[in-house]
């Protein structure tokens, strides 16, 4: 079976530095807020191009954490409104809500699977504080007539860049284009650590701070609380892990890239639309703005074709399932109608893309695909 993501095979290539890192913090006894948390940040703000990075405990803590550092800011209060993707993973509607901040969703674009930049105008209100951009899939959501829309209404934007790490956007990385970015390190995300972990990155100074206080218990001096903080920090281990995992991230998606080339020039069947990168030329090299976190593709019979994978071998699955609207814990947008959200969610199905797989098993996910039929 062609694994969707083997992460057992991942690491092992880079266990004997992993197992060094283990032991070195091992042997330091130092577990929090040590030289590999600052090593990290260090490195981390620099390859995203950004004066600050912050480590936290995940990604959904990245994002709670710079909302809530913006209400302390007094940039917001409770009840603004939040401006997110009705296709999103539901953790940035999470971010929103926990902070008693109001989600407002709007559809994404049917062909990029983002938020549809040109829907965003009609859904502000005075209450509308900040446009929180999710570049799914790997792929980035930006526009010059976003960041114009922001400074028209004096929004922030904030990224959600748990699926995007390392794409660039006009020569802009993802992560650098708004005003702050939250990262995932959820093992399966591109740059995965071991466990959970997270970041924030900013250039703004005040809120970096913020959110650094945030994350250690509202204290900047122990046993000083001055904010009622969270203990939301990113451990040293995975600290170290994640600077080793660092070095081979552009390589690895420059890999995917290459897959979703093949993918994209070799799978031809009316049965299964193939994704639209949002910048056509296929030349990897100049599609940078996906870095192909997954490959989505979408088909009317969704079940057949994932049981008709299996049957040949082929792990697939649905990024995802249930849109948030119509999860239990948003009961209060249950009747809400999302139509391109809905359509998406019926319809997507993500094919195996990882840096571990070779190309013979491209050859075999794509013969199959090409042989599908109903
Ligand atoms: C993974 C993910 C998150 C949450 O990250 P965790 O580290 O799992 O908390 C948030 N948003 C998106 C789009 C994600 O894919």
């Amino acid at each position: 079976m062609i694994k969707f993501l083997d992460l057992q095979k991942i690491n092992a290539q880079y266990a004997a530095e992993l197992k060094q890192v283990a032991a070195d913090v091992i042997d330091s006894g130092w577990f929090l807020m040590g030289n590999q948390l600052a090593n990290f940040e260090k490195q981390f703000a620099a390859f995203n191009n950004v004066k600050h990075a912050i480590g936290v405990a995940n990604g959904l803590d990245a994002l709670r954490l710079i909302l809530k550092a913006y209400i302390d800011l007094g940039i917001m209060r409770e009840d603004d409104e939040v401006i997110v993707p009705a296709n999103t993973y539901i953790a940035s509607l999470l971010a929103i809500s926990d902070n008693r901040l109001v989600p407002v969703l709007v559809e994404p674009n049917e062909k990029s699977f983002n938020l549809d930049l040109d829907l965003i105008e009609k859904h502000i209100t005075p209450k509308t504080k900040a446009i929180m951009v999710v570049h799914l899939y790997g792929q980035i959501c930006w526009s010059e007539q976003l960041s114009e829309l922001a400074k028209k209404y004096n929004l922030k934007i904030i990224e959600d860049n748990a699926q995007a790490i390392g794409a660039v956007w006009n020569g802009i990385k993802s992560g650098s284009l708004g005003d702050a970015a939250g990262f995932s390190f959820y093992p399966s995300k591109n740059l995965g650590a071991l466990g959970d972990a997270g970041a924030v990155t900013t250039n703004d100074d005040a809120l970096a701070t913020q959110i650094r206080t945030l994350g250690n218990y509202g204290s900047k001096q122990k046993y000083i609380n001055e904010y009622k903080g969270l203990n939301s920090r990113l451990d040293e281990i995975q600290a170290g892990f994640l600077s080793v995992k660092l070095k081979y991230i552009d390589a690895e998606n420059q890999y995917r890239r290459q897959i979703a080339e093949r993918y994209l020039t070799e799978i031809k069947n009316p049965l299964i639309q193939l994704p639209f990168p949002v910048n056509t030329s296929y030349i990897i090299a100049e599609n940078q703005e996906h870095l192909w976190h997954l490959f989505v593709v979408r088909t009317n019979n969704r079940e057949a074709l994932q049981n008709y994978l299996v049957d040949n071998g082929i792990q697939t699955i649905i990024h995802y399932p249930t849109p948030p609207n119509k999860q239990l814990a948003y009961k209060e947008l249950n009747n809400v109608d999302y139509p391109i959200t809905n359509i998406i969610h019926d319809q997507v199905l993500s094919l195996p893309i990882s840096p571990t797989l070779t190309n013979e098993e491209v050859s075999h996910i794509i013969t199959t695909l090409n042989r599908y039929h109903l």
